[in-house]
């Protein structure tokens, strides 16, 4: 990774992701069309009630890239975070390597701890309401766990002391990730075998977002499964066998509609059965 692309990601970077989000948006919704799993639900209908996420979103956000930038230009001057410790000046590939790493191990305690926190599961539980799952689901985020996860990525940020070409890069490989992990789609087993030993594919993906214990609580991975490998909390279950949603929320008055969607986290906490 030469300056000058180190340079490009620093300036252009952050209109790039949002131009990939789109296109690969864009591409997996159209694939779907054509090799997607389940065909017979209103893949139109269920986009429009996840999209308004993309807007609820947008404030957080905001405030939450101010703060990045301070965070950043501050580690960088005072060159605070375990990364300058360590000899990368000449090596920006394992720089690239060993902070995403780290960040995506960051991703993978960061969903445990939503899934384990009964007061911070409620906002995580917007996502894993929806009873169908496809590209579409990726936008589901409640603006509190966006708030909550963003934090927590500001964290390790400062922890490493990452710079901003190397957090836009890995922001466009997550983007890719997340949106294929979601996919109305399957790998055949062999492919899987392979890809999924180390990166979370939607055959892992599918699993996390079964309605039912245990199955709930594993495949935490964001990008990497190895951490899934790592501490125990992998699963798998044959495509039949699965049912999304959350068996506590399974009714449409609660995950069928958007005003519902933002008051679930302020409802009462029901155990995941
Ligand atoms: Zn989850
Ligand atoms: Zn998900």
């Amino acid at each position: 990774m030469n300056p000058i692309f180190q340079k490009f990601i620093s300036v252009h970077g952050t209109q790039f992701s949002v131009i990939f989000f789109a296109g690969i948006f864009f591409i997996t919704w159209n694939l779907e069309n054509v090799i997607g799993i389940f065909i017979d639900y209103k893949k139109w209908r269920h986009a429009f009630l996840n999209a308004p996420f993309i807007f609820t979103n947008i404030p957080g956000q905001l405030l939450m890239g101010w703060i990045f930038a301070k965070v950043i230009l501050w580690t960088g001057m005072h060159h605070f975070g375990f990364l300058y410790l360590l000899p990368l000046q000449h090596s920006p590939l394992l720089l690239f390597v060993i902070t995403f790493t780290f960040l995506d191990f960051g991703e993978y305690l960061y969903h445990v701890i939503m899934h384990k926190v009964s007061r911070l599961w409620m906002f995580h539980l917007v996502h894993h309401s929806d009873p169908i799952m496809d590209v579409s689901t990726t936008l589901r985020e409640h603006p509190g766990e966006n708030l909550i996860r963003l934090s927590f990525t500001l964290v390790w940020v400062l922890l490493s002391g990452a710079t901003i070409w190397v957090l836009i890069l890995r922001q466009i490989i997550q983007t890719f990730f997340t949106t294929f992990s979601h996919m109305n789609y399957r790998l055949p087993s062999k492919t899987d075998a392979v890809i999924g030993s180390i990166f979370v594919t939607p055959n892992l993906h599918r699993v996390h977002h079964h309605y039912q214990q245990p199955f709930t609580d594993s495949n935490y991975g964001d990008v990497l499964s190895i951490w899934d490998r790592l501490f125990g909390t992998l699963s798998r279950l044959p495509e039949e066998d699965l049912v999304f949603g959350v068996d506590t929320h399974m009714s449409a008055s609660e995950n069928g509609n958007f005003k519902s969607l933002l008051k679930m986290p302020f409802g009462k906490y029901r155990r995941k059965k």
